[in-house]
């Protein structure tokens, strides 16, 4: 098999990369130690708890949208989180005035995947940053109020300098994820099932995606598994990382010391 280094990885952009010598994306090691990226990185969460996280990308189709909303009201401990480009957050609303809200309202979690679907990595870093502000200004008109926004899903899931600089000035983590969607619905679905907990789950407002969601949900709650938003998961995530320096996890109730969880 063709070696990389990481260095590559990043140089080249990585899903392409990857998917010409063969490999998918998910299955990838974690770049949790990548010196050339500085801002916070994520391809999973912990993997202590059965919790996953699914992420919807784009946004494009009104109708499959409207679908999935009513698919999470049928669920309604699911949470999930929506990376939709600025110029559907603007378009969606114009057809379906609250779309954005009923979702934010009902728990769901909305991150960035930039105005209008442009790789960052041949953009510029003040480009890069005024395509975040125009994108973010999207969301609050949608929305009528701030949202706090946490997570990038880079276009392309191509990881640059430019989506590192970017992440470092508006505060961003980038979430990538550890199970794709896009397949045909039984193949994504023997995926989910055979999953982990802390997988960060890729899917696309799109009919197949959709219909996984529709098989995989039961199967998920059947199975007593949580799906949470990325902060969710990503906040287990951090707490571990306090535990793991300041508490011992796996030893029961300590006496001596205050664990986050
Ligand atoms: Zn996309």
């Amino acid at each position: 098999m063709t070696s990389i280094s990481r260095r590559d990885f990043l140089k080249l952009g990585g899903t392409a990369l990857l998917a010409s010598i063969g490999i998918s994306a998910g299955k990838y090691v974690p770049l949790h130690d990548e010196p050339n990226f500085t801002a916070p990185f994520i391809w999973n969460g912990t993997r202590k708890f059965k919790r996953m996280a699914f992420t919807y990308d784009d946004c494009y189709l009104l109708n499959k949208m409207q679908d999935l909303e009513v698919l999470l009201n049928e669920f309604p401990d699911f949470k999930v989180t929506f990376f939709p480009v600025g110029i559907k957050l603007l378009d969606l609303e114009q057809q379906d005035p609250g779309i954005w809200k009923r979702l934010v309202d009902n728990g769901h979690e909305i991150g960035y995947h930039t105005f209008d679907h442009v790789n960052l990595g041949v953009m510029s870093p003040a480009t890069a940053l005024m395509d975040y502000d125009k994108w973010y200004g999207a969301l609050t008109q949608v929305l009528g109020a701030e949202h706090k926004v946490r997570f990038i899903r880079p276009p392309y899931d191509v990881i640059s300098y430019t989506l590192d600089v970017l992440c470092q000035e508006r505060g961003l983590v980038s979430a990538l994820f550890s199970i794709g969607g896009g397949g045909e619905p039984d193949v994504v679905v023997r995926a989910i099932q055979e999953g982990k907990g802390g997988d960060i789950v890729q899917m696309h407002i799109r009919t197949q995606d959709y219909n996984s969601s529709v098989i995989a949900y039961p199967w998920l709650k059947a199975n007593n598994w949580e799906l949470v938003t990325l902060s969710k998961l990503y906040d287990d995530y951090l707490r571990e990382q306090v535990n793991s320096d300041g508490c011992d996890v796996n030893a029961g109730v300590s006496l001596t010391r205050t664990c986050v969880e």
